[in-house]
């Protein structure tokens, strides 16, 4: 594996154009014995013709036997190792509605939550409230203030919201009050360190106020905070691959992960198709020279454990790539964050279906099809998934010699 410091001394501000499509949890696992895995049973095509033309390979997103979250799992398909460069959930949230974090601001994650009389836990998501519903709740929580500190809250979807304290003396080393269960009370921020004293102390006081605020409401009775971070100033890709990089993406987190790496985060809808996805990215091809474009329903529909709907979601998602190939990419790459199996409902550590396809420039192999059989004995064998961002570049011609 290439450093990525190697990368950075190499990478050339001139060279082709990079389309990195990624769709969400791609793996998946055979439903039944000897059968097709969900992009294997799909009908695709267009991707087929490009692994014939392309090379094939499995990626493997943080190490063997991890199942990663999808924050990470993005981060080293961008090239970054995501165990070097950690980042917290509250950051990621708080990047994707397009907060600011000043230097010294601590964010975390929220979710609405239903507790009963006792205060017990009922229903972690609120009945998943609709955003409406989640906007009027941050509406009340707004009347909230603590002395010496702001405190900025936005609506992310549904039952999720980005909560953003401001000020001096915040430290994020504070526990997650969400206990991940239900039939039990949340749990109060903790100090972790015990320069956290302080930020703990806000927090809670700050959840106190909140419950009184919500006790009258239903279903969002009660949150939870979890992912307390601050922004971790990660390199950025313009500094170290000489890319003028964009994202077009749907949900708010791959925005959120896009913009910490220095990516211009494009408009899009909040019910764009995969069809408006790829035409927001013709609209802007011409002024960017990588261009990331997410697809969220492949890992969505993996989670529900639902393996025809998500063969489904890669099926549209083939008959809309001429959309892409019109664009005449000098490096394409298709492939996942990490698998979703719809046998599994959640994110695996199996390794990634990844094709990799550059007219002129590529060493084809033998594959036929676009599917995880295929991707096991193809060209690019089973690798880091932050070797992709290197080997793009590379195929793009964007990579300096290495010595004399
Ligand atoms: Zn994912």
């Amino acid at each position: 594996m290439a450093s990525f410091e190697l990368i950075r001394r190499l990478a050339k501000s001139n060279g082709g154009k990079i389309l990195l499509l990624v769709m969400d949890g791609l793996g998946g696992l055979p439903r039944e014995q000897g059968g097709p895995t969900e992009l294997e049973a799909a009908h695709t095509p267009n991707m087929d013709r490009l692994a014939r033309e392309g090379a094939v390979g499995l990626s493997i997103p943080v190490a063997r036997g991890i199942s990663p979250g999808s924050g990470p799992a993005h981060l080293a398909l961008f090239g970054y190792d995501p165990v070097e460069f950690e980042v917290g959930r509250g950051v990621l949230s708080a990047f994707g509605v397009g907060l600011e974090l000043g230097p010294t601001d601590v964010a975390a994650r929220g979710n609405f939550c239903t507790v009963d009389a006792n205060g017990l836990i009922t229903d972690r998501r609120a009945g998943r409230i609709p955003t409406e519903v989640g906007e009027q709740m941050i509406a009340l929580l707004r009347s909230i203030k603590l002395p010496g500190v702001e405190i900025e809250l936005s609506v992310e979807k549904e039952y999720r919201f980005v909560f953003v304290l401001r000020g001096e003396g915040l430290n994020a080393a504070v526990s997650d009050t969400d206990p991940q269960a239900t039939g039990v009370a949340p749990l109060p921020a903790k100090a972790l360190k015990p320069e956290a004293a302080y930020t703990a102390d806000l927090i809670n006081q700050w959840i106190d106020r909140a419950r009184e605020v919500l006790k009258g409401q239903h279903p969002a009775n009660m949150l939870t905070l979890r992912g307390f971070a601050m922004d971790p100033n990660l390199p950025k890709m313009r500094d170290v691959f000489k890319l003028k990089p964009a994202c077009v993406a749907v949900y708010p987190m791959y925005k959120g992960v896009s913009k910490l790496v220095g990516m211009d985060v494009i408009q899009t809808g909040d019910h764009d198709s995969t069809e408006d996805e790829f035409r927001k990215v013709a609209e802007i091809w011409d002024q960017y020279d990588f261009v990331f474009c997410h697809i969220k329903y492949t890992d969505s529909r993996g989670e529900d454990g639902n393996f025809d709907a998500k063969v489904k979601v890669i099926e549209g998602v083939d008959a809309a790539l001429p959309i892409l190939l019109d664009l005449k990419p000098d490096v394409l790459i298709i492939t996942g964050d990490h698998s979703t199996p719809a046998s599994y409902k959640a994110h695996s550590w199996h390794p990634v279906p990844t094709l990799l396809w550059a007219p002129g420039v590529i060493l084809p192999d033998r594959a036929q099809a676009f599917g995880e059989r295929e991707c096991m004995v193809g060209g690019l064998g089973q690798f880091p998934a932050t070797d992709l961002m290197p080997l793009a570049l590379a195929h793009a011609r964007r990579l300096e010699k290495f010595g004399a």
